[in-house]
């Protein structure tokens, strides 16, 4: 959306005063859209139902020629993945007419989120990059105000692309990352001070994980009095990255003394960018031996880049749990999250990315797209038909909690993210919310997210192998066990053995087993975390002594819960309850072999 107001010359904004006049553009276009968000957001909605009008989708709800709130209410339904299924399989399959959206969709953004085991498709339009690019480029204008002389040096970011595919039809289908990175809009972006990256474009742009973390670990060594910040997207990045360096150190140091690279990486482009700044440096080399073959962790990104001011990683919702071990490998440098975005649209941005982790407050951008929210108490309670009444963003209450509604450009509409969100505060007119949670997440380590239904497939799945043996899965629990990198899900089981075999539990063979049988029943997003990235580990099975849950139900209910109401929690967090269960274990299996997983979707 053009701003027309003309720019005045003084840097001050509401936001602080900036430390150049490009920042300070940027910080007024953040005025701007914040101060007038619910024009903004009517405007944006008009936009989209105009130039949509002829699409199967808006006639399908007679919506004429109007681009007005109260029509749109009335007449668009709000809407899951689920129903919007059969248009997203159309347009997948190759049929190119305004079904979604009047504009062309360029490709499928597949997100993390899966339906029936699947990535979902998500439909985009050209434009969406500048819309993504516009959201970037206000992150280093804020950053600026908080941490000065970003100019000076470089910023160590982890980035990879994921394998793509392509649909039926012809589209790509990749994640909206890959398909950033390899945009013009990356590939080509200007020479920006504030934003120089240690890592070269074609080893983010290399889709074998291993040379890719190699060669971006190497520059950042290379670079490393330069480095002014470590990052990555999630926290679960950074912390690979870390755990890269703590396997292959003498590698990366035998390269920087000799001053050639492995002949592990093989891909020419990577070879080629690095051949300019690869020179032989025993002493650089001497000192990563010095600090890492001691065995000691603690700190380490600050011994290795002595100049970090921050780390730059999202480490709210599902990310939390990765804090204590960030600040354990940092020695407590400040986490700074930036933004918040999917695949299906990038919201907005943290005003204050400097602040704690606990502390972090979004602000949604109002031209992103039209936003609406559904209050939590009417989420519940709500079976997908009906009149629902959402509230609009300019007119949220302090403190309550709402899951996310969006109206896209690449033609979503009313669609439900499945995040909830609580606001905060307000910026200007814009309210700022903390992200709660996603809705039916049990398990996440890093993209991969697990919900209830999933886990109880995966366990029926797996627990056919006890069959021949009479025994069967009583209870069952899980968490995600992030002290070991990667992490991986461990599922805490209480058998029974019935019969003539009673008392004669399953050797440690078939538990094993098991554990792949659970692996090969859950989404593509784990497996190929798995598989293709190394991210999580080999799922494990922790066998209970028999009794265990009905321990767990006492603690609980010693702790106030009805006994009437008591249901076993799926997925467990809470320290003493993980001290009792892991207390009681009789034995431990992990999976023994990599599950199935192809880039190629199977439905
Ligand atoms: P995807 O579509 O795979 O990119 O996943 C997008 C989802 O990741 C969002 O809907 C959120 O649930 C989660 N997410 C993205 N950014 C953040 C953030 N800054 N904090 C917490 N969760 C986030």
């Amino acid at each position: 959306m053009a701003v027309e107001t003309p720019i005045p010359t003084t840097s001050s904004t509401s936001l602080g005063p900036a430390t150049n006049e490009k920042d300070a553009e940027k910080l007024r276009f953040i005025d701007e859209m914040t101060a007038n968000a619910d024009t903004v957001q009517e405007k944006v909605l008009a936009e989209i139902l105009s130039r949509n009008a002829e699409t199967e989708y808006v006639q399908r709800y007679k919506l004429g020629s109007a681009t007005d709130r109260a029509t749109f209410k009335a007449k668009i339904p709000m809407v899951t993945y689920k129903d919007l299924q059969p248009e997203i399989q159309r347009i997948a399959n190759g049929d190119c007419s305004p079904i979604l959206s009047a504009l062309p969709i360029s490709e499928f953004l597949t997100s993390s989120g899966t339906s029936a085991g699947e990535r979902k498709l998500m439909p985009t339009i050209k434009e969406e990059l500048d819309r993504r690019q516009l959201l970037y480029s206000l992150l280093t204008p804020v950053m600026n105000l908080y941490v000065p002389g970003l100019d000076k040096g470089k910023a160590l970011y982890f980035y990879f692309v994921k394998s793509e595919t392509k649909t039926p039809g012809g589209l790509l289908a990749r994640p909206v990352l890959t398909s950033y990175y390899k945009s013009e809009h990356f590939k080509s972006r200007p020479y920006d001070p504030y934003n120089v990256i240690t890592s070269p474009t074609p080893a983010i742009l290399c889709a074998d994980s291993f040379q890719s973390m190699y060669v971006q670990m190497l520059c950042g060594l290379l670079h490393r009095l330069e480095v002014l910040r470590v990052g990555a997207v999630f926290a679960s990045g950074l912390l690979r990255a870390i755990r890269f360096l703590q396997l292959h150190w003498e590698e990366l140091a035998q390269d920087i003394a000799a001053g050639s690279l492995s002949p592990k990486i093989t891909d020419p482009s990577v070879r080629d960018s690095v051949t300019d700044i690869l020179k032989p440096d025993p002493e650089l080399a001497e000192f990563i031996r010095g600090e890492c073959s001691t065995g000691e962790w603690a700190g380490i990104i600050t011994r290795i880049w002595p100049s970090t001011k921050y780390l730059d990683v999202i480490v709210t919702g599902a990310m939390a749990q990765y804090i204590p071990t960030l600040e354990f490998y940092s020695g407590g440098l400040p986490m700074a999250c930036t933004m918040y975005a999917s695949s299906e649209c990038y919201f907005g941005l943290n005003l204050r990315p400097m602040c704690k982790p606990s502390e972090v407050s979004y602000t949604i951008m109002p031209n992103m797209a039209y936003f609406e929210f559904l209050p939590i108490e009417l989420a519940a309670a709500y079976k997908g038909e009906g009149d629902v009444h959402l509230v609009d963003l300019a007119r949220l209450e302090v403190g309550k909690e709402y899951e996310l509604v969006i109206t896209t450009y690449a033609g979503l509409y009313r669609y439900r993210i499945g995040d909830i969100l609580r606001v905060t505060g307000f910026h200007n007119a814009a309210p700022q919310f903390r992200f709660v949670r996603r809705k039916n997440v049990l398990l996440s380590i890093e993209a991969d997210k697990t919900d209830e239904a999933e886990l109880q497939k995966a366990v029926e799945n797996a627990s056919r192998l006890l069959e021949p043996y009479n025994a069967t899965v009583v209870e069952y629990t899980s968490h995600a066990f992030t002290k070991t990198i990667p992490g991986h899900y461990v599922i805490y089981w209480e058998l029974l053995v019935k019969g003539s075999t009673r008392g004669m539990m399953p050797g440690g063979e078939v538990m094993e087993r098991c554990c792949l049988a659970m692996e090969e029943a859950l989404n593509t997003v784990y497996r190929q975390s798995r598989v293709a990235d190394g991210s999580i580990g080999p799922l494990e099975i922790r066998v209970v002594r028999g009794g265990t849950f009905e321990e767990l139900m006492d603690y609980a209910i010693s702790r106030g819960a009805s006994i009437n109401q008591y249901k076993v929690p799926r997925c467990v967090n809470f320290p003493p309850i993980l001290e009792l269960l892991d207390s009681r274990v009789v034995s431990g299996h992990f999976s023994p072999a990599l599950p199935n997983w192809s880039p190629h979707r199977s439905g």
